[in-house]
């Protein structure tokens, strides 16, 4: 008999998920087993579970991308990471590691890239099966439900800004001050950027204004374009769009600066219109952005490590999550809700 442990379950997309016994899963040569401490919750995850996206997960399946524990089991062949580590098992769960995207680094977008929670059980588990090749290295003097958020939300809001391309002393607009969006702002304030945050919640807004974005704009009360235009003159140089709301997209376009980027990682279904003619004559770049690579995620953490960086967050215990879900929903979690798997 094998054993069990608790896990979270997409049984069917779009229906709650199901709390459940689930064998523990055991290493097979170069593999390693996590056992869980915490895992955030993304609003991936609610996008997994509903199958929104046009590559879908096979349920049954365990969600979570964001889950950072204590290495337990070593396959045959493991020397980078051994027992008792502190590792996290990010949404870039594993790549091939000879395309021509993962010889220059660029692994995010291999075509062999397995995902955490998605094409791999995740961690709304209390273990999680990982490739030893691909997992975060929590630092020393980081704990597991602070790491947890920066993962997914953190690589990811620290990559999107690099690539805006936005530079010490110029504007940035970000779209959304989610789970994303609250570590966005506190990344773009370390790299000296101005902020200027835009949602469509004002305790979000507020919230953006104590972690230093210099403009806020509620996105509900009139085109936000139209009034960072009026106060900054001629849009933000870098746009990161985070909010998981088409007529965002549209709107974060409209925002960015002749000659500046506009980065999306927030991902809705669906499409959104692109005026041409502005894009063209204002030369504008719009870029897609996932994830980051484990190169950008040594960097993501440190921001933490130095206190530059640090996730606000709520604990909540597994059994607690369609709640959760419901709450990411409806735009009713502050920040992040981290999973704490000391407390059942
Ligand atoms: P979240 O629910 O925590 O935050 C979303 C925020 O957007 C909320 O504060 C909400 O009030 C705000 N919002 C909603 N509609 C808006 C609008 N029209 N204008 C401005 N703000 C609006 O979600 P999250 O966990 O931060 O994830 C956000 C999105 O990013 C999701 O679609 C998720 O799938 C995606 N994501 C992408 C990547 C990537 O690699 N590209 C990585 C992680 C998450
Ligand atoms: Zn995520
Ligand atoms: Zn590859």
């Amino acid at each position: 008999m094998s054993k069990k442990m608790q896990a979270a379950v997409v049984m069917q997309f779009g229906k709650p998920l199901v709390l459940q016994e689930w064998d523990i899963p055991t290493v097979a040569a170069g593999q390693i087993l996590v056992k869980t401490e915490a895992c955030g919750v993304c609003h991936t995850d609610l996008h997994a579970a509903r199958g929104d996206w046009p590559l879908k997960p096979t349920p049954p399946f365990i969600p979570g991308h964001e889950g950072i524990g204590l290495v337990v089991a070593v396959g045959s062949g493991v020397t980078i990471v051994k027992e008792g580590d502190r590792v996290g098992v990010p949404w870039l769960y594993s790549a091939c590691g000879h395309c021509e995207y993962c010889l220059k680094a660029e692994e995010t977008v291999c075509a062999e890239a397995q995902f955490g929670g998605y094409t791999k059980n995740g961690g709304f588990a209390e273990y999680i099966l990982a490739d030893p090749d691909y997992v975060a290295h929590i630092p020393k003097g980081l704990a597991a439900k602070e790491a947890a958020p920066l993962i997914c939300a953190g690589i990811t809001t620290y990559k999107g800004i690099i690539e805006t391309k936005a530079r010490p002393g110029e504007w940035i607009a970000i779209s959304g001050i989610g789970g994303l969006g609250h570590l966005a702002v506190q990344y773009a304030k370390a790299m000296g950027l101005r902020i200027a945050a835009i949602d469509i919640d004002d305790g979000k807004l507020d919230h953006a204004k104590r972690l230093g974005a210099d403009l806020t704009i509620n996105a509900k009360k009139g085109d936000p374009s139209e009034v960072l235009k009026k106060e900054i003159g001629g849009g933000a140089h870098g746009v990161l769009i985070t909010a998981p709301s088409l007529p965002a997209f549209k709107q974060g376009v409209a925002m960015t600066r002749k000659r500046g980027t506009c980065v999306l990682v927030g991902l809705p279904p669906g499409e959104f219109p692109v005026p041409l003619f502005d894009v063209v004559a204002n030369c504008i770049t719009i870029r897609g952005s996932f994830v980051g690579t484990r190169g950008d995620m040594a960097e993501a953490l440190a921001f933490a490590v130095d206190g530059k960086v640090k996730a606000d967050i709520e604990l909540q215990p597994l059994s607690a999550i369609n709640k959760i879900f419901e709450r990411l929903e409806h735009g009713d979690v502050p920040s992040r809700v981290v999973l704490d798997f000391s407390s059942k």
